[in-house]
């Protein structure tokens, strides 16, 4: 009998010019903005307008602009201790998603003792339970890629032990969440093809994963036939506005399968990689290893994936490597077939590390995989994803 337990309490405004409503919402009186230390929040004037809408609004706020590509702990601390001299009392996450997740991790440490590496479960974390509720948490996203916005998942890295370890419970959830793709406009050919497939894996991995659920499936359906049908378009052209809202719908979409199935050890792999190579994209990861690690699950006879290659519009799907197939030509269409571990120095061998790391740090989400792997399966799928 199926059973599962619903949960999705975030209020998400989407589509064109939706930020324009956010002040309608917001969760409290005095805004911590999190954002990324690159330059681009300001560039494009999307810093400038959450400013301009709050001050409109008399909400004081301060900003905190340090947070990287893959957010570390100590900006955690320090994003915290920011918000609580200022008494803020939300946050606000700005950009992708590593501002957003720095975001919820922030508003978990703004209101909690000792260290944020406490509260993780994995790897060196003491797993404790986190005794009080985090601030308010207001997401808007830049980008469409990690769902974040949708699910109550932050993943920081802990940079003295290379750990990447995903967090997140019910209290996590952001409150609000903006989705308008017309802050996504200004978002690079090549970073809208790797989010757009880290957006397409939640959605396959949560499809496929053993506690996938009704709810979920649907979610991931929809999720993956959208990408198939839009991702090519948003990144060959990336004016295109209905192919940029549509693939931020998908994402949304993917965020939701990942409240309500899991991601699975696809996103362990990946961590490991980008825990040891910060220069490399988590999509851009995922992406690597996709192929062999699809592979592994067709060879397994995952039925599932017939589904899977049907939403990515291969009608006359028979067998779980039609998914496969239709990934690898979707990658082409995107232009990334072609990354390589080895542009990013990842040394091959290191990939029993690579797989220890990713079962000692992430090694919850090997449960959910829909057949075993064994840690010489998880090495021989990096191996094999080495060029
Ligand atoms: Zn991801």
């Amino acid at each position: 009998m199926t059973q599962f337990n619903y949960y999705m309490p975030s209020r998400i405004l989407f589509g064109k010019g939706k930020l324009n409503e956010f002040i309608n919402y917001l969760p409290g009186k005095k805004a911590l903005i999190v954002t990324s230390a690159g330059p681009s929040m300001r560039k494009y004037g999307y810093l400038g307008r959450v400013e301009e809408l709050l001050t409109k609004a008399n909400v004081p706020y301060v900003i905190f602009d340090k947070i990287l590509p893959n957010p570390i702990k100590v900006h955690i601390m320090e994003g915290a201790a920011l918000a609580k001299k200022n008494n803020c009392d939300f946050v606000i996450g700005l950009g992708g998603g590593s501002s957003i997740d720095a975001s919820k991790s922030i508003a978990v440490m703004t209101t909690n003792p000792g260290d944020y590496w406490d509260y993780i479960s994995g790897g060196s974390g003491k797993g404790l339970p986190v005794p009080h509720a985090p601030l308010p948490i207001v997401a808007i996203t830049t980008t469409a890629g990690t769902g974040t916005e949708a699910d109550p998942w932050t993943v920081v890295t802990k940079e003295e032990t290379n750990e990447k370890i995903g967090f997140g419970y019910a209290g996590t959830f952001p409150t609000l969440s903006v989705v308008d793709p017309d802050l996504m406009m200004s978002v690079p050919s090549h970073l809208t093809a790797y989010q757009g497939f880290d957006a397409l894996f939640h959605a396959t991995e949560g499809y496929i994963a053993n506690i996938a659920t009704p709810v979920s499936d649907m979610y991931a359906l929809k999720s993956i036939e959208l990408i198939g049908k839009y991702l090519a378009t948003a990144v060959n052209d990336g004016s295109n506005e209905e192919a940029r809202a549509m693939v931020a719908l998908a994402n949304t979409l993917s965020g939701f399968v990942e409240s309500t199935s899991s991601c699975i050890s696809e996103h362990s792999l990946e961590h490991a990689l980008s825990a040891h190579h910060p220069e490399l994209a988590h999509g851009a990861g995922l992406i690597m290893i996709s192929k062999e690690y699809y592979t592994f699950f067709a060879e397994k006879g995952t039925e599932k994936m017939v589904d899977m290659a049907k939403a990515l519009g291969v009608k006359e799907a028979k067998e779980p490597m039609d998914f496969v197939r239709a990934l690898v030509d979707l990658q082409k269409s995107c232009h990334v077939a072609d990354l390589k571990m080895s542009d990013y120095n990842v040394d091959k061998d290191n990939f029993e590390k690579y797989a220890e790391n990713a079962r000692h740090t992430m090694g919850g989400l090997f449960n959910f995989d829909p057949s075993p792997i064994s840690p010489e399966d998880a090495a021989g799928i990096l191996a094999r994803s080495y060029n």
